[in-house]
């Protein structure tokens, strides 16, 4: 199972597909998806600092025996540590849990309200310094993005958002495309709630695939970063077995015209 790389505009190069544990217990839950998650030949784990499962993360890494510069191991901030030295002391909390001395990528998780530019600033003193390899962003709309490339140096490497079939953000995606920030999916599967939607799996029948993989697929071909999250040993291995088929650009079209702008996540303007 080889799973594709993407380029980000620093050069560093990140798993286009990689393995989330949001809601992930921490403890043996972690442990053994994480682990499974490793075996099967995810490289990438997107963690937070909110999911408290970082410790988890971290013992299964160790286990898995795989040499740390082989992995891309993403975390992020929480909006009540936001604020410039807070931030540089909750990326430090995060390695401690985590076992680690640096990250792949480090992300500011919502924008919340006013201190997302002192907080990137943070981002940027981490990265200037080479304690992390990528930074970037999470939840930012368009305006978001303008106004933190107007007032900070260094631009952010990924955007993650909430993005799925039916909530396919195009104006976001077009303004990252035009900034080289890369897209990456939360909520590839709409949390669960696409699994059953008949153009979906309609199309898994014709390919002889899951709903999960048909989703996933869409995701690979329109060229963005999706992290699917699973506790089930089988499907965290099938949802990574996505690289032997493709989507006609005709299904992909039909997939595409599922957009309702339905979010099953928060509106980024609405968290604190
Ligand atoms: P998801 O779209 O990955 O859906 C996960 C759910 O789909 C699972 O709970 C499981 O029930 C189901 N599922 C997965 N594979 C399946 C399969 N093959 N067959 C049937 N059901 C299957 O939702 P998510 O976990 O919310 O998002 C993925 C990751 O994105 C998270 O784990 C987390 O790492 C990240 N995330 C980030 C943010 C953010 O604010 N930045 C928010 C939410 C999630």
């Amino acid at each position: 199972n080889i799973i594709e790389t993407i380029t980000l505009h620093n050069g560093v190069e990140i798993p286009q597909l990689g393995f989330g544990v949001f809601k992930v217990e921490n403890g043996s839950q972690t442990v053994e998806s994480v682990k499974k998650a490793l075996a099967v030949g995810y490289r990438s784990i997107d963690t937070a600092a909110i999911y408290k499962n970082e410790e988890g993360v971290g013992q299964a890494i160790k286990e898995s025996g795989i040499p740390r510069e082989e992995l891309f191991i993403t975390s992020k901030v929480w909006n009540t540590d936001q604020g410039y030295e807070s931030t540089l002391q909750a990326y430090e909390a995060s390695l401690e849990r985590l076992g680690l001395d640096y990250l792949d990528l480090y992300l500011i998780h919502w924008p919340g309200q006013d201190k997302y530019i002192e907080t990137w600033k943070a981002l940027e003193t981490l990265y200037k310094e080479g304690r992390v390899r990528a930074i970037g962003v999470s939840n930012f709309h368009i305006h978001h993005l303008e106004n933190l490339l107007a007032n900070t140096d260094i631009k952010p490497v990924v955007n993650q958002i909430e993005l799925h079939p039916r909530l396919s953000q195009l104006e976001i995606r077009e303004f990252c495309k035009k900034h080289e920030i890369k897209v990456e999916a939360w909520g590839p599967l709409g949390q669960g709630h696409l699994l059953d939607e008949p153009t979906i799996n309609h199309l898994a029948k014709k390919h002889n695939k899951s709903a999960a993989q048909v989703l996933i697929r869409w995701h690979l071909q329109h060229g963005t970063i999706a992290i699917p999250k699973s506790i089930t040993p089988s499907r965290i291995e099938s949802n990574a077995q996505v690289f032997d088929f493709e989507l006609s650009l005709d299904e992909m079209n039909k997939i595409d015209a599922l957009n309702l702008n339905e979010r099953y996540g928060s509106n980024p303007d609405e968290v604190k």
